[in-house]
């Protein structure tokens, strides 16, 4: 074990890991970075968090022509260790915050590292239905995504028959916005019954392309390639839960829209205080959490918004934070 003790140190690789590298780098407190092997989905397991799993990125302000997910988390990652970020490629997995500090983290290795400050930055995870097409034509961009806001807007879904998978008030969101650029959006829900809000529901259901499938569950995604020789999706099977009968849709997207899940397994027994839906919480307009010298950003404490933009926006408070919190403990 090394008896460094670092200033600050960084879990995570998405926007809100590297916007908080960038700005603790260019304040001189030598921050390191544990990308993590953050598991994106069933098949799926890698550094650098969602966007990893984004085709276009086109909503970024700076990025007219779009950029794609991973190309941009290469390029965050590039600007953190232009201004001297360390990046370690390893996974935390165990945490013991102390009230005093320093905090001892524990790595996949089992080494030891000390830190003065911690911004949690892991993220959270969409849920999968858990089909290995959803998840080829997810990671190939066939047109499987978790994210309509992300994606929805891409010219391969214009004009095409769309479908959300779910219930909740996300995938009211999702169907609603997808409304704009489909022909027919289609809600594919496993219950009679809605979890969304009224008027969540209300919104989707007001749109003249709207349609809801009740009792059905999606057991497969079929596709085919396109023009281009690129492998898309062309149908969901599906099944009704209440006489097991399988049919076809056609559809040209699958949005699965089924909760998210906060990457906060590592820090379960820490201490650390959780909201009632599990993501970090914080306390007041800060990034602080309960625990002395321990920020939080990103979607690991954002159930709400979940964008890489307010993403990389809370990882520049959370290196701010960090920063005020060093200088007042005399650290710096
Ligand atoms: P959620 O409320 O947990 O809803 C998840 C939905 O997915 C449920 O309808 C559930 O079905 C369905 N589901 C779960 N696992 C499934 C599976 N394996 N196969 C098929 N369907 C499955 O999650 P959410 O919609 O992401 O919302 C999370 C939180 O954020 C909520 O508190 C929500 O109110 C909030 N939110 C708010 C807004 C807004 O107000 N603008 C927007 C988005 C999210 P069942 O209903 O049968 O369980």
């Amino acid at each position: 074990m090394s008896d460094q003790v670092h200033k600050v140190v960084i879990i995570g690789s998405g926007p809100a890991g590297w916007t908080a590298a960038i700005y603790a780098a260019r304040a001189n407190l030598d921050p390191v970075v544990y990308v993590g092997v953050a598991k994106q989905s069933p098949s799926i397991q890698l550094p650098g968090g969602q966007l990893m799993l984004t085709t276009d990125v086109e909503n970024y302000p700076g990025f007219p022509e779009g950029v794609s997910g991973p190309q941009m988390m290469q390029m965050f990652q590039k600007q953190a260790e232009r201004f001297g970020t360390k990046t370690q490629p390893r996974d935390i997995v165990s945490v013991e915050f102390n009230q005093n500090g320093p905090h001892k983290l524990t790595t996949d290795k089992d080494e030891t590292v000390l830190a003065h400050t911690v911004i949690l930055a892991t993220g959270a995870t969409a849920n999968w239905i858990g089909l290995d097409n959803e998840q080829r034509l997810a990671r190939n961009g066939g047109g499987v995504s978790a994210c309509a806001v992300c994606d929805g807007a891409l010219p391969m879904f214009r004009d095409k028959p769309l479908a959300v998978v779910g219930g909740g008030d996300s995938a009211m969101e999702e169907a609603t916005y997808l409304t704009k650029f489909a022909s027919t959006v289609y809600i594919i829900h496993r219950r009679d019954e809605l979890r969304a809000s009224k008027v969540m529901q209300e919104r989707f259901l007001s749109k003249p392309n709207a349609k809801v499938l009740w009792n059905k569950t999606v057991e497969d995604v079929l596709s085919a390639p396109d023009q281009h020789g690129h492998e898309v999706i062309t149908a969901v099977q599906l099944k009704d839960t209440l006489t097991g009968e399988l049919s076809e849709l056609e559809v040209g997207g699958l949005f699965v829209a089924i909760g998210h899940t906060p990457a906060t397994g590592f820090v379960k027994d820490s201490g650390l205080e959780f909201d009632d839906k599990g993501y970090v919480d914080l306390k007041g307009k800060s990034t602080a959490t309960n625990i002395p010298g321990v920020f939080a950003a990103g979607d690991v404490a954002d159930s709400e918004y979940r964008q890489a933009i307010t993403a990389a926006g809370t990882g520049c408070q959370a290196a701010l934070d960090a920063e005020h919190w060093l200088g007042d403990h005399d650290l710096i």
